[in-house]
């Protein structure tokens, strides 16, 4: 048994051909694949605990990178406990702009336009509320409906407190996976202010092409913000090259900043002299620690800062950002196209005959790095893998099973047994001892 040698596109070519192994069903199989990984190495930058558990989502929350150990103990016991609050001139002050350029990096930003700051949600709000401030005559919001829930939520609480001046139009989907440009485009016109859409929706894990959807946009004369939460760090991003106005993105995820790590934020260069943020801290002041009563401004993207910023998870998120940076997006992507593509093909030569379908898109280039199999048992089949079968997803409502594939450390081996796990748990009918009341957490 061999494996053919294969070569990727960047995902935003989209002439060129996907060469991928011709795949096998077997275990060999799966452990050839992870003889030719180029990436197998970073597997052990990461602390694995148990081997036996089959850990599929990382795209909801990341691994532990074991340098994170090592960098949270010096931030605590040196920085924290010795330099006390000389600190935040020796290293901490300029944390969020430090690490944000790291993030530029694999967002395609050049320098002074990426900042870690709150949470993606409340970067969110900061950044729509100066979109809309920017094209203060138009009136019209576009979204879609695969976009994340908090995202709309956010939307829909920034119109009652602009005085209701806005509407929300949400694209609609034919499929649940994915979005036509041209719906997008039908919606968009000389009232449209900002378009915001997430790079890779959250449940079916179908990739926009934000290059076309910016070029839209902008010929409509509205903004785009994008949400990149679940694709940076799958897939490449290049905000400068799109022409992309405004940005947020998650740390937490393929990035494994840790739970609830801060998120960033993109300004791009051309909007900084007149985007103001609607809230007005300090942090985000010309000259914080003149006290002035009156606000004025910091030149650049640091105006959308607001406050303290949380400095012990800012320094956790570091190390899993080199080790991003070391592997390089081409590889990872590379790798993640492989991995979701192996794992289609199992769904449909063991898993399709037992009732799942897909809920992601089949071409490749037109997804991310999760994979979403659906099934009317969708709900208990995954508390059985959870409690069960040692074998973690996560499950999206109303029967999506979400398997996050991290190119960083999951192995096709993984792949391989995690689908194993799952028939057997229908197979085997293990998932009928398990009620349908939902947990507070899926
Ligand atoms: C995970 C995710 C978020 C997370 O929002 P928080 O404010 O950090 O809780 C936001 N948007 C998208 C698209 C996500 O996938």
């Amino acid at each position: 048994m061999s494996v053919r040698k294969y070569s990727i596109i960047d995902c935003t070519n989209k002439e060129a051909r996907l060469k991928l192994p011709n795949f096998e069903p077997g275990e060999g199989f799966a452990r050839q694949l992870d003889k030719q990984d180029a990436l197998a190495k970073f597997r052990q930058a990461f602390y694995i605990a148990d081997p036996d558990l089959i850990y599929l989502d990382g795209n909801s929350l990341g691994r532990l990178p074991l340098a994170t150990r090592e960098r949270v103990r010096t931030a605590v016991e040196m920085e924290w406990g010795i330099d006390l609050i000389r600190g935040w001139n020796a290293n901490w002050y300029q944390a969020p702009a430090r690490v944000g350029e790291k993030i530029a990096r694999l967002v395609g930003a050049a320098p002074g336009q990426v900042l870690v700051s709150d949470s993606t949600s409340v970067n969110l709000f900061k950044l729509v509320c100066a979109a809309l401030a920017l094209r203060p005559e138009r009136n019209c919001i576009v979204s879609d409906v695969l976009n994340f829930p908090s995202d709309i939520y956010i939307l829909q609480g920034i119109i009652p407190l602009l005085g209701n001046r806005h509407s929300l139009t949400l694209v609609p989907s034919a499929d649940e996976i994915s979005i036509d440009l041209r719906d997008i485009a039908a919606r968009i016109d000389e009232n449209t202010a900002l378009v915001t859409v997430s790079q890779v929706v959250f449940k079916s894990g179908f990739l926009y092409d934000v290059e076309e959807l910016t070029r839209i946009a902008h010929r409509a004369g509205a903004l785009v913000l994008l949400d990149v939460s679940h694709s940076v760090g799958a897939v490449p991003i290049a905000f400068d090259r799109w022409g992309v106005d405004l940005a947020i993105g998650c740390t937490y995820k393929y990035l494994n900043g840790g739970p609830g790590s801060p998120a960033f934020l993109y300004v791009n260069h051309a909007l900084q002299p007149r985007a103001l943020s609607p809230i007005w801290g300090w942090f985000g002041q010309q000259t914080p620690f003149a006290f002035d009563l009156t606000y004025n401004p910091a030149e650049g993207a640091r105006r959308f800062l607001v406050s303290s910023p949380p400095i012990l998870s800012i320094l956790a998120m570091e190390a899993g950002l080199d080790l991003q940076i070391e592997a390089g997006i081409e590889q990872i992507r590379q790798k993640s196209i492989i991995l979701t593509s192996y794992l289609v093909f199992l769904v449909d030569t063991i898993l399709a005959p037992l009732g799942f379908t897909l809920g992601s898109p089949r071409d490749a280039r037109q997804r991310g790095s999760h994979i979403s199999i659906r099934h009317p048992e969708g709900y208990r089949i995954n508390r059985a893998l959870v409690e069960d079968m040692h074998l973690i997803p996560d499950f999206r409502e109303p029967d999506n099973i979400r398997l996050g594939l991290a190119p960083l450390y999951t192995s096709f081996w993984e792949v391989w047994e995690g689908v194993d796990r799952i028939r057997r748990v229908v197979e085997e009918e293990r998932y009928l001892c398990y009620s349908n009341q939902r947990q507070a957490v899926t």
